[in-house]
This record gives structure tokens, sequence and C-alpha cells, in this order.
């Protein structure tokens, strides 16, 4: 970097845009923060330090060339960062949005000892925003030669777009299976409209497509065709259907309509909102109610802010240990308590009871061992999610772990890579193969699953 000024970082502090006020904010599913402008942009770019050992690109579980992008952000050569950007991520504009940076790329900056990490994440998001914008990538992503090779997809969420965007570029022709009616998977249907609004994923899919991806929507494998068809078809196969199956701690009661799996009720509400038209028993509207999130993590911090903007009564998230310990993005539960959300900690649910308005809920505290009872209209589960493969797949014999994750098997080729499954030509990754985990993660196996496909089938 050799315009760079080093010493940026002490000019000038981290700075992230403004969020929304959380009173006006909290009335909407729209993006809570505001835009940096472009020369904000290349001034945080210019604090990296260029330390020399990136411990941010390390950390990225895609690897992303971060300080080459941040300094091709500060010299003011937009196109070529975001470009960069794309060679190792195909969803740059979501990563920033959704990935827990803080636990991540950021929290690995050199700067994150007390000058404040690089804010690698709004960067990455506004600068791909404005790629897509600006048809950044209507010049063709090079390409290689058309191998002739075909692949089928199953699952348009993260690990899906991974496998397809990075095989697509090498020639391959790509058909992506989608049984909803829009791609994204948890992108689309899971995460709020807050944290990642529906057009930043359907403009996506425009570029995609123009890179030559096939997505097949409304069109359910083991239903509307056949596995053994696309085995026939396609000379291989990526499994990228996620992890849908809620993990409930025995506190589900299928018989109480007031007790909500995480997903279930975040799914309903994003259908709602896109007016996909969703069955009254899918959609709960927690307008003037109590409501209790049960968990710690992200989708409980989704489920608490969702609840907020419905117009609840009051939202509690109750979490088992402490506020330290708790596995989401610190970020979240800042913005979580701002719009409102109360919190509880070292408390562990033992029983839901339904009560004549709602339910109640027998907690005891983690460390003292107390308990009580507590009462709410609603109570969400979001301790977690996993697999649940069709039985389409699971009579094929594909070998499966303990809890129902795909089992993966390494390349003979490359030991790096561990996307394959006991059956040929099958893979794997995202959620089915690793178990509910990020968005980035789910990416970054989908790519190494386009790896191992190409390497095994000698392209
Ligand atoms: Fe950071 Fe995620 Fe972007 Fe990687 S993909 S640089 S972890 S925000």
């Amino acid at each position: 970097m050799p315009d760079s000024n080093v010493m940026a970082f002490l000019e000038h502090g981290r700075q992230l845009p403004d969020k929304r006020e959380a009173e006006n904010r909290s009335q909407d599913f729209k993006d809570i923060y505001q835009k940096a402008e472009e020369a904000d942009l290349a001034e945080q770019a210019e604090r990296c330090l260029d330390c020399g050992n990136p411990y941010c690109q390390w950390k990225c579980p895609l690897h992303n060339h971060i300080p080459n992008w941040l300094d091709l952000v500060q010299r003011g050569k937009l196109k070529a960062a975001a470009r960069t950007m794309i060679n190792t991520n195909p969803l740059p504009e979501i990563c920033g949005r959704v990935c827990p940076q803080d636990r991540l790329c950021e929290m690995a900056c050199t700067l994150n000892t007390g000058f404040g990490a690089v804010t690698i994440g709004n960067i990455e998001k506004q600068i791909s925003d404005m790629a897509v914008k600006e048809g950044w990538y209507e010049a063709p992503i090079p390409i290689d030669a058309t191998s002739g090779m075909k692949v089928a997809v199953v699952g348009s969420g993260p690990a899906g777009i991974g496998c397809a965007d990075y095989l697509s570029r090498k020639g391959v022709g790509v058909t992506v299976f989608e049984k909803q009616p829009e791609i994204g998977g948890l992108l689309t249907f899971g995460i709020p409209g807050f944290k990642l609004e529906k057009d930043v994923v359907f403009k996506r899919q425009e570029v995609l497509e123009s890179q030559g991806i096939t997505f097949k929507t409304n069109t359910e494998v083991g239903k509307d065709i056949t596995f053994q068809q696309l085995q026939e078809e396609y000379d291989a196969v990526f499994l990228g259907m996620g992890a849908y199956q809620a993990v409930d701690g025995g506190l589900m009661d299928e018989s109480n309509p007031n007790i909500l799996a995480a997903l279930d009720y975040l799914i309903g509400v994003t259908n709602h909102n896109l007016d996909l038209g969703v069955a009254d028993s899918e959609y709960h509207d927690l307008s003037g109610k109590h409501v209790k999130v049960f968990g710690g993590g992200d989708t409980a911090m989704d489920c608490v802010r969702t609840a907020i903007r419905q117009g609840a009564a009051s939202v509690e998230c109750v979490y088992r240990r402490t506020e330290e310990e708790m596995p989401g993005s610190k970020r979240e539960v800042q913005s979580a308590k701002e719009e409102g959300v109360q919190f509880t900690f070292y408390q562990q649910p033992t029983a839901i009871n339904k009560t004549d308005n709602g339910v109640s809920i027998d907690v005891e505290h983690r460390d003292t061992g107390d308990k009580q009872t507590i009462e709410a209209d609603i109570a969400i589960l979001a301790f977690g999610f996993r697999p649940n493969p069709p039985e389409w797949l699971t009579s094929l014999g594909i070998e499966l772990e303990s809890d129902n994750r795909i089992r993966t098997f390494v390349s003979e080729k490359d030991a790096e890579l561990n996307q394959a499954t006991s059956l040929a030509n099958i893979y794997v990754g995202g959620d089915m193969s690793r178990g509910a985990d990020l968005v980035v993660t789910a990416i970054a196996d989908g790519r190494d699953a386009a790896k191992q496909i190409l390497s095994d089938l000698s392209y």
C-alpha cells in the first residue's frame, strides 16, 4: 500500500454509519443502518494498517482479500474493489450485513486492541451494493471455457449459491432447484428484513443469472422432479438444503398454539411481509402480546426484534447463561436492547404449561438453583436447528451422523476438501452437513464442494 497513511487509524476513529433512531426503526422491517458517504468509506478503509499478517483474512471463513480491497477503496478504485470482493464471495453485500463481524474479521483486526477495528463488514456491504446498482458486474466475470459438465444444486441458500457461483465461473452448467417461490433459503425466509432487505437477495439473483446460473423455483426434489432424474441428467449433485428441524429441549408441545419454534415464526412473518400467501396457522401476529423468547443466539435476537416490530406489548429474551456467553453477535444484542427488548440471564426453562390466556414457564436459576414460574402470552423456542434429510435421500442409504447431519468425506486428491457424501457424485455443504451455522461458513462449504466436484470429476 504505497500511498497509504499508516497513522490514519490515529487520525480517524472507527466509525460505523449511524443507525436509524430505535423508536423509528422498530416500526418497520427496513435496514436499520444509514449509509456512509464514499469519502467516509475511504477514510475508514485507510485505517487499515496493512499489518503484513492479515488476521482478518484468515479469520474470514472465505479468506476474503480484505487488505487488498481496503487499499482499493481508500484509493477510490471502487469497481476494482468490488470485483476483488466477488472473487472470493458470491454474496458480499449480504455477508457485509449478516456476518457477526465482531466474532470474525473485525474481531481479528489488529486495530481491535483498543483502537477500534476497521469497519470491514460495512465497507464490503456498501461497495457491493454500489456494484450491483451500477451494474459493475455486467462486464462478464471471467469464466473459463465451457466444460460441458452439468451440476444440479438442491437448495438456493448460501451453500447452494456458493457452489453454483464457483462452478458457473468455471464454465460448468449449473441448475439450482428451489422448492420455495423465491431463492435464498434462510437469507430470504429466515433472516428478517431489518438485517437483510429481500430486494438485496433478489438483485443478487439477477447478477447470478447473468453469470449463467439457472434457478428453478417452486420445484421440489422428490415431488416435482425425482432425485433419480437429477442423477441421470447431471454429472454431480450438490445438496444444500439447510437445517430446519427445531431443537426444542423437550419443551415443544404441538397441542399448545402459544409455543412457537423460532424459525417457523420467522418464516411465517417473512412470507406474510412478502405477500407470498401464508396459512393462518403459520403466521403469528404478536401485536399486543407479552412474549418470552428462550435462547441467546442470533435467531433469538431475530425473534425478539421481529416481535417488537409487530407491536408486542413486551418482549423478553431469557437465556440460560450470562450475557458474555451469548453465542450471537454482540451488535445484534445491543440493537435489541435499544429497541426495547428486556433480557434475563441464568434462567433455564424446565417446563412450559398451558394457561387460560397463554403459557406459564417453569424456570430454574442456573447458579442458585432457585425455581420460579413466569407467565407469557407466547413462548418462542430458539435453541437451534438440526438437519432433517428427506426420505428420498435417506432411502438411498446416505450415511448420516447421529444428529442427522450428512456425513462428509475428504477428497482423496486434496485433503483440504471435505464435502463428498457416501454416495458417488453427491456432495453436501452448509447447515445440512455442519449443523446450523453462519451464512458465511455455508458459502465456504459450497465453494469447497464445487472445488471437490471439479477435482473428483477431473475437470
Ligand atoms: Fe468479514 Fe464476513 Fe466479509 Fe468475511 S465475509 S470479510 S467474515 S463480513
